[in-house]
């Protein structure tokens, strides 16, 4: 059973989020890398489930700010290119770690 319940969140670099999950398993994920995959409504079209915001126009030196939690499942920030509706489930950030770990 995959641990999705963080134990520590580390936001105090702006360029990256660190998570500490439950099993002690830690990922880093940039900035960019969180706003390149954001789930929104805004970034991925609801009736198709294609991306419609490209990848390629995230900098690398992105930074987020104002990360908290929504509810006891997911984070949410506002990113330095202004946008904020990506809600990242706990779920989601984990499978994200264990993907590229
Ligand atoms: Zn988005």
């Amino acid at each position: 059973m995959l641990n999705t319940q963080p134990k520590v969140i580390e936001r105090s670099v702006p360029g990256q989020v660190t998570i500490q999950w439950g099993d002690d398993v830690k990922h880093v994920f940039l900035a960019a890398e969180l706003r390149k995959v954001c789930p929104c409504a805004a970034c991925v079209s609801e009736t198709t489930g294609q991306r419609t915001h490209d990848p390629a126009t995230v900098s690398v030196t992105l930074e987020q700010s104002n990360l908290k939690l929504v509810g006891n499942y997911a984070l949410d920030m506002l990113f330095s290119d202004g946008h904020s509706t990506g809600i990242f489930t706990f779920q989601f950030l984990r499978r994200l770690g264990d993907a590229k770990s």
